[in-house]
């Protein structure tokens, strides 16, 4: 092949794997080989350009010393030769580098090399990297070496460009997707923003950094982040007019104010001067289309928010809106369960204070009570009427008992006493302590239990009190004739206890509240007693012990209530 051929076909070569790599170390090997190669070079090199420390670094070398490679590891920028191309990204070429005083390495020359020639790798108007080739031969690089080189030079330089693109495409999405974890994971916008700003501080300055809630006219700071003190407070209210909120929230735009010295757009920027604010960026965080909130970042360097800072905020911005609009909004509803569980906080105290106030008296009624039927026994008359009392102090003594159950369980007082529990027994003695009740208002009973049931760990004293409220109100809403039924079956890992009427029903509207404290299905209707709090207090009872409790009902036909209790506790529920 001929020289021109093999530079021809270098070219080609190489152009083929910048376009097709991705991988810049592979790119920039290759190119190195090549070129030693097609060149008349004893060798040849890249440096690329490190921006943040202004300077040069050796990436791939061929046909260096170990000395070469170690003195030339990491040169300054304007530091010999190399350096200055990559200082003034203007190409050098000399016959001798001996001769050449711009040259200050020393290890070159003791290899023996002599003409050299090194041009700038640039992307776009940046200086990237340079790319070197010496020879042992004391004469300059022939022209047409030059240009090869020079043809590759640009290449190369467009392939560090798009790999540094890559690389902040990369860093970015991680960065994106970090935040967008942070943020999601947390409801509390406090912890929403500081891992935001933590985060965002290993990327860009941030000194002071604040998100700020538009309420109406006004607006407040609801979350702070500062290096530097603030002038406002976190949760504190400021006017809204002649901010840079107002700015964002009216232009739906991010804006950068670069240099508060220079000029200060809007009424905060006095403030946020003399606490030494120079830099700010104002970024509206949308949902819906509309601003809601912004979150503004500053520093205390002038001009710290470039092109490459206010995208990256744009791009974040529009990544944790949702996030942190989710969080006010859980912000809103916690306050308002916050309100709601101190008002039942109250109520549940009060109906405690009611109940002791109640009881007290009752205690003595009851006593005094069951003292005069004693007495009055004989007394046809009079004894009924003793009776009468007594009867009435024990069903209010009962009522107390329940709303006092009741008030526990609103407080989450409400305990269980687990024991090991022959749950077939239990029902076999409720069944024959109802029986007598039962017929006694016109009705059948049937009890239908299988001949054994798994023993259980649960709380029978509980347990009794749900099946008296069921089959009580079982009879209770069942006219004259009807029938009850009480069942039990063990159904997968639970057993399922049922209480069955054909009593009135419930009408179907009314089934989901049934549960709820204080509902009854037939308010209005004249009905007796009840205050509509025995299903509530079942309901808790059965959920202590992790089980459901459901209706079926058709109105006119009667009901079946049901509830179930697993068989094995699980994990952690052993010490309500
Ligand atoms: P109460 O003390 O009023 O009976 P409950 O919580 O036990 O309170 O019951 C709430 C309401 O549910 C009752 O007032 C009644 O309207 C309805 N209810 C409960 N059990 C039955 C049933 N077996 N048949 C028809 N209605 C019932």
């Amino acid at each position: 092949m001929t020289e021109g051929g093999e530079a021809f076909s270098a070219i080609e070569a190489i152009t083929e794997v910048i376009s097709q790599s991705e991988s810049l170390g592979q790119i920039l090997r290759f190119s190195v080989a090549k070129l030693s190669q097609a060149l008349p070079v004893s060798c040849c090199w890249i440096q690329l350009v490190d921006e943040a420390d202004g300077k040069l670094t050796l990436a791939v070398q061929q046909g260096f010393t170990p000395e070469m490679t170690q003195e030339m590891a990491q040169l300054k920028l304007g530091q010999s030769l190399t350096g200055l191309v990559a200082l003034h990204g203007k190409a050098i070429t000399t016959a001798d580098i001996a001769a050449d005083p711009r040259y200050t390495l020393k290890t070159p020359s003791q290899a023996g090399l002599h003409s050299f020639c090194a041009i700038p790798l640039s992307a776009g108007k940046k200086i990237v990297g340079v790319l070197g080739i010496a020879s042992s031969a004391k004469s300059d690089f022939r022209l047409q070496d030059v240009i090869l080189l020079n043809i590759l030079g640009r290449q190369l330089g467009v392939a560090l460009g798009r790999a540094g693109l890559y690389k902040e495409a990369r860093e970015r999405l991680a960065l994106v997707n970090k935040l967008g974890r942070i943020t999601y994971s947390r409801l509390d916008i406090r912890e929403v923003y500081e891992g935001f700003a933590e985060e965002l501080r290993e990327l860009m300055d941030v000194d002071w950094a604040t998100i700020a809630f538009i309420e109406g006219d006004k607006l407040r700071f609801v979350a702070l982040s500062t290096k530097i003190g603030s002038v406002w407070e976190r949760g504190e209210l400021l006017s809204l007019s002649g901010t840079g909120i107002e700015w964002v929230a009216q232009h739906k735009q991010a804006l950068v104010e670069s240099d508060l010295a220079q000029e200060r757009k809007f009424c905060t920027g006095e403030q946020h001067l003399k606490q030494g604010v120079r830099s700010l960026v104002y970024l509206p965080l949308m949902t819906t289309g509309e601003v809601f909130a912004a979150l503004i970042i500053a520093s205390c360097r002038p001009n710290a928010y470039g092109q490459r800072e206010l995208s990256l905020l744009e791009q974040v911005s529009t990544q944790i809106s949702s996030a942190v609009d989710n969080a006010r909004l859980y912000q809103v509803e916690r306050k308002q369960r916050l309100e709601l569980e101190e008002q039942v906080e109250i109520r549940s105290q009060f109906v405690t204070a009611l109940i002791h106030k109640l009881q007290t008296p009752l205690t003595s009624m009851l006593a005094s009570g069951g003292l005069l039927a004693e007495q009055v026994r004989k007394e046809p008359s009079l004894g009924r009427l003793a009776q009468n009392i007594l009867d009435g102090c024990h069903s209010l003594e009962a009522k107390l008992d329940e709303l006092f159950d009741l008030a526990k369980g609103e407080m989450s007082t409400l305990k269980l006493e687990l024991e090991s529990l022959d749950l077939l027994l239990l029902l076999q003695n409720v069944a024959s302590r109802f029986s007598p009740v039962i017929q006694s208002n016109g009705q059948s009973f049937t009890p239908d239990f299988p001949s054994s049931l798994p023993w259980i760990e649960a709380d029978g004293e509980r347990l009794e009190q749900v099946l008296t409220n069921l089959l009580s109100n079982a009879t209770k809403f069942t006219p004259r004739g009807g029938s009850i039924g009480l069942g039990a079956r063990k159904r997968g890992s639970n057993l399922v206890i049922r209480v069955q009427d054909n009593g009135i029903g419930i009408p179907e509207e009314k089934q989901k509240r049934l549960f709820e404290p204080y509902y009854r299905a037939r308010l209005g209707e004249g009905e007796r007693r009840g205050l509509g709090l025995g299903l509530t207090l079942c309901k808790q009872v059965v959920e202590l012990h992790r089980g459901k409790i459901w209706v079926e009902s058709e109105e006119g036909k009667g009901s079946i209530f049901s509830f179930s209790l697993p068989l094995a506790r699980e994990e952690g529920a052993s010490s309500q």
